[in-house]
């Protein structure tokens, strides 16, 4: 049952966030919603609170210690404890590794790896103490099959799958488990600026023949933090139609 439950999810003002934030709200868990849109929080919250949920906006930017021990905080302070964490807040700055500025990879690796980092040291705190908890890693199937212009990406995605690993190890004593879901390439603002060429080309390369939906991973990420997942721990979930297997 997640009824109840308190979901810190971030990167939630839109795509794939914003679904799981909806997704998680449906079934009854409080959501603290964050990212650095206070508009477009704002606007959330009020459609999961016309819903009949619970739900509050903490604005920040992951990748700034401070701005994720806050979010934790309250979090706690709000709803009393934190059960879910979802990372999914991340960035692209694609770019040929020849060219690549120092400042798109730091920019990358800050959000999509130490982003998630910092928000598991704040919330592990508050699980462990509690003696359960489900952190769920939004990573990519990029992070597992390499992109041509993605180096900074795909060693960020990458990264989070050993950090998903090292955290479930140190965890799994705690009643905590932690797992990451690697989607392929799904229908968002993010993959919204490929061309149609290139997009016909990626669904060439796609078994399933589409793109994936955002509900495609917040189904997945409602299952890894609810009752169902509690022998799962250190696995990585690809949804990406059989692009990658
Ligand atoms: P999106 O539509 O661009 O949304 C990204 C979200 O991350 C936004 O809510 C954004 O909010 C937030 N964000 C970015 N930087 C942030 C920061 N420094 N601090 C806090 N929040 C931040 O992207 P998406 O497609 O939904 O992607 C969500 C996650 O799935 C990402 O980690 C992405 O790498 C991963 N993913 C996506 C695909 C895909 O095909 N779409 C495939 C594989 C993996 P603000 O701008 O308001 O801060």
């Amino acid at each position: 049952m997640l009824t109840g439950k308190v979901a810190v999810v971030t990167g939630a003002s839109r795509g794939i966030g914003k679904s799981v934030a909806l997704e998680l709200a449906g079934r009854g868990v409080r959501i603290v919603a964050s990212a650095r849109n206070a508009e477009l929080l704002d606007a959330l919250v009020a459609e999961i609170t016309a819903a009949g949920g619970e739900a509050v906006a903490v604005v920040g930017d992951v990748s700034v210690a401070a701005d994720a021990d806050r979010l934790i905080a309250q979090a706690v302070e709000t709803f009393g404890q934190v059960d879910i964490l979802v990372n999914n807040a991340g960035i692209t700055r694609d770019g040929l590794l020849l060219r690549m500025k120092d400042e798109d990879w730091d920019a990358v690796l800050d959000t999509n790896l130490k982003g998630a980092f910092l928000c598991i040291r704040a919330a592990a705190k508050v699980m462990t103490r509690k003696r359960s908890g489900r952190i769920i890693n939004i990573s990519s199937v990029i992070g597992e099959m390499g992109g041509a212009g993605q180096v900074n990406y795909s060693a960020s995605k990458a990264g989070l799958l050993g950090l998903t690993k090292s955290t479930a190890l140190e965890l799994a004593r705690r009643n905590i488990t932690v797992n990451a879901i690697t989607p392929g390439f799904i229908v968002t603002d993010m993959t919204d600026v490929v061309s149609d060429k290139a997009r016909e080309a990626l669904i060439a390369q796609i078994p399933l023949g589409r793109l994936g939906e955002v509900e495609d991973i917040a189904h997945s990420v409602a299952f890894l933090a609810s009752d169902q997942a509690a022998y799962i721990t250190g696995q990585v979930l690809g949804i990406n139609g059989g692009m990658y297997m």
